[in-house]
Order: structure tokens, then C-alpha cells, then sequence
């Protein structure tokens, strides 16, 4: 297990409080995006696509805290784009560890080194470094040569400084099991405290459509890894070992997409982390005014293939509360790999894929222009 066991007891007794409040939905880990602008262009990435107005946005600092403020979860993941383009991102950081939460910064690594003296080490603190698989993998999933030698660069540095470093690590269709088994088998070598795995989220604006995997590919892919590391067990993973169990095809697991609420230059996205279907001004309007069960698999279209942790976790977390025993025999037993899977979420019901992306980067350059123009009214008014 990668994750500490303050974070354990953070976490757990956080879920613990949820449900004896009876609280029916409520997030785990807030998924913040400063900005989309990014020095990649990985062939995987559905998140960079936007026009150079939309590009340049940033949110403030003082806008990031508040949105951890409003959303109140335990754990916030700052993604992006790549977050160390933003210029006062430590501050950032400062603020989430101040308030006593645990902050994942996810980062391709190109500007870790540059960047590694604004950041102090804390428990309340991980590099989640952008490691898609070894030096070939990695290099051809983010299309650029040299990328993979320098966020190992930049995790030795770290590790010399006393940082914690995890790896966040993205699966495609042309996964080879025995070279992720043994590259995470290298990871442990770097000193890497822990691994988050998922597989890629089919992106609709994503630049390679033909290497997403499907739920059955998924599952298929991951019996073949865990059996190489005595079901998954040989790895410190930073998930749930019941959420490796439904990547493995072992539960019955419906998304919570509300787990992984995300903020970003547009505001709260709707549902989730991977999806863009709508945006709303305030947690509490995101949690109260969407229609949940118009999401997940089995409900949308968008929703079919995908087995990501942002959707996904928070189920098997809640899982876990409901019952410790369970997880403990899988934490102990690792995870089954010969036995018959679950039987698949049923998709006749689903509704069609809308296509929304166009209106909303629409609206959103109408809103730059117009905050443009303000002060230039006001001066003029003045
Ligand atoms: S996947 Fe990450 S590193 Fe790659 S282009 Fe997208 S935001 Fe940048
Ligand atoms: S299944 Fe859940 S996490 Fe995945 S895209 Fe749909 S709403 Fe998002």
C-alpha cells in the first residue's frame, strides 16, 4: 500500500464522519485544474485541446483555495494541463497543506528540478510525476524523446530533498503486461513511494482514438499484471486494493462520479473529472442541481468504456468502509486473477453521446472578451 497511514486515518476517519452524518454523496478528492496549458502534447491527452485564450486562463490563487474550501474533501489532486506553468502554484500548495489536507501535484516533470525550491517537503505532500511505462513507453506515449530520462532526473532530486513521490501512470491498449510488471518492479528501485495506475479515459478530444481500451480489454490487461506481481501485491499502489480488484474484473462497481469533484478556468465541471458536459458556479450547485444518474456506465454513452479512478475509487473507498473485512483478505490475499468476472454493466439503456465541447469554449471566449472590455467601460465611465 502506498499510501501513509496518517493519510489512512485522515481519510478513513473522514468517510467514517460522512456516513454518520448520513451524508449520501460526498467528495473524496478534489480535482483541481489551474489551468489547461501544457509543454506536451501527449497522443492520449483530451485536456489541452483549447483555443490560446482559453489556454492562457489561469486560476487565481486565491480562487484555487477557495474552491478547497468550498468542496471540503480530504485529498486534493492539482492537474491540468501542467500545473508548474503556473507561476504562483506554490502558493497554492502552501494554502492545502495549511489547512491540514493532502495535495497530489501532478506534474510531466520538465519543470520539476527548475521549480523545487518553492516547494518544502511535508506528509501532506506528493510529486504524482507523470510516468506512463519505461523509457520507451513513456517517451512514445507523451511523443516526445527525452521526457522519461528527465522526470527521473527530477524524481532523484526530489527523493535527495526528502520529498514524497508517487507515479501516475496511464495504460493504453498497446500495454505490454510483462513490461509494466517490470516497470513497476523499477519504480521501487527509484524509490517511488507509491503507484497510481488507470487506464486511459477515451477522450473524445484526445489526438489518438485508437489506443483506448475498452472495459473488457481493461480488465483483461490487468489480471495479466497483477499475476506477474503476485496479485498486485508486489507494488505499493495509491488506490484501493478493491478498486485494482474492479480494474481485475472482480466487482460489480457503479461510477461515483461526485467523489472526484473538479474545478477549472470554466468553474465546477459536470459530471466529473473526464467529462466537460456542463459547468456551474459553485460546489453546492454541483452537487445539488446534477442529475447524477444521468451518468456512469450503463447510462451514458460517453460513460461505456471507462474504468478510471476519478469515477471509480470513491466507490471502491466507500466499499471498503462498509466492509473492512473484505478489503483486509484482498489487502492480504492480493487479487484473483483465474476466476470468472463479474458480469459486465448492461449498455442497452444508455443514453447517446451529447456533443457539447463547441458551446462551451464558446461561451467561455465570450466571457474573456467581455471581461476585457469592463475595466476599459469603467474607465470610460470614470
Ligand atoms: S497528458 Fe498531461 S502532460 Fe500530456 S499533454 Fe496532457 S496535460 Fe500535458
Ligand atoms: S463513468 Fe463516471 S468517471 Fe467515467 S466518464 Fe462517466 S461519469 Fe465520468
Amino acid at each position: 500500500m502506498g499510501i501513509p497511514l496518517l493519510q489512512q486515518f485522515h481519510v478513513g476517519g473522514y468517510v467514517v464522519r460522512q456516513h454518520l452524518k448520513g451524508r449520501k454523496r460526498y467528495p473524496l478528492v478534489l480535482m483541481l485544474e489551474p489551468l489547461f496549458r501544457c509543454n506536451l502534447a501527449c497522443a492520449g491527452c483530451g485536456k489541452i485541446d483549447y483555443p490560446d485564450k482559453i489556454l492562457n486562463q489561469r486560476l487565481s490563487v486565491a480562487q484555487c483555495l477557495e474552491a478547497v474550501d468550498e468542496c471540503g474533501a480530504p485529498v486534493v489532486s492539482i492537474a491540468g494541463g501542467e500545473p508548474l506553468i503556473h507561476s504562483e502554484l506554490h502558493k497554492v500548495v502552501e494554502g492545502i497543506i495549511a489547512r491540514k489536507k493532502f495535495v497530489y501535484l501532478c506534474t510531466n516533470a520538465l519543470l520539476m528540478e527548475k521549480k523545487l525550491d518553492l516547494y518544502k517537503p511535508s506528509p501532506y505532500f506528493v510529486w504524482s510525476v507523470h510516468l506512463d511505462g519505461d523509457r520507451g513507453m513513456h517517451d512514445h506515449s507523451v511523443c516526445q524523446d527525452g521526457v522519461y530520462d528527465k522526470a527521473l532526473a527530477a524524481i532523484h532530486k526530489a527523493k535527495e530533498r526528502g520529498f514524497r513521490i508517487s507515479i501516475n501512470c496511464t495504460l493504453f491498449s498497446n500495454a505490454d503486461p510483462d513490461r509494466v510488471a517490470s516497470f513497476f518492479d523499477s519504480v521501487k528501485d527509484l524509490g517511488v513511494d507509491g503507484i497510481t495506475v488507470s487506464p486511459g479515459y477515451a477522450y473524445e478530444r484526445a489526438p489518438d482514438q485508437e489506443h483506448f481500451l475498452n472495459r473488457e480489454r481493461t480488465k483483461n490487461l490487468f489480471r495479466d499484471i497483477f499475476r506477474k506481481g503476485r496479485g498486485g501485491r508486489k507494488w505499493a499502489f495509491n488506490q484501493s486494493s478493491l478498486f485494482l480488484d474492479f480494474l481485475a474484473g472482480n466487482q460489480e462497481y457503479h461510477c461515483t462520479p461526485w467523489g472526484n469533484p473538479t474545478r477549472n478556468v470554466f468553474g465546477w465541471q459536470r459530471p466529473c473529472y473526464l467529462l466537460g458536459e456542463g459547468y456551474v458556479g459553485s460546489f453546492k450547485e454541483l452537487m445539488e442541481g446534477t442529475d447524477w444518474d444521468a451518468y456512469g456506465t450503463g447510462n451514458y454513452e460517453k460513460c461505456a468504456d471507462c474504468m478510471v479512478h476519478c469515477g471509480y475509487e470513491a466507490t471502491a473507498v466507500t466499499d471498503s468502509v462498509r466492509k473492512p473485512l473484505k478489503a483486509l483478505r484482498l489487502a492480504l490475499r492480493g487479487i484473483e486473477t483465474e476466476k470468472p468476472m463479474v458480469p459486465e454493466i448492461r449498455l442497452d439503456k444508455q443514453r447517446p453521446a451529447q456533443y457539447v465541447f463547441a458551446n462551451h469554449v464558446e461561451k467561455k471566449l465570450s466571457e474573456i472578451e467581455q471581461a476585457k472590455a469592463r475595466p476599459k467601460t469603467m474607465e470610460k465611465v470614470g
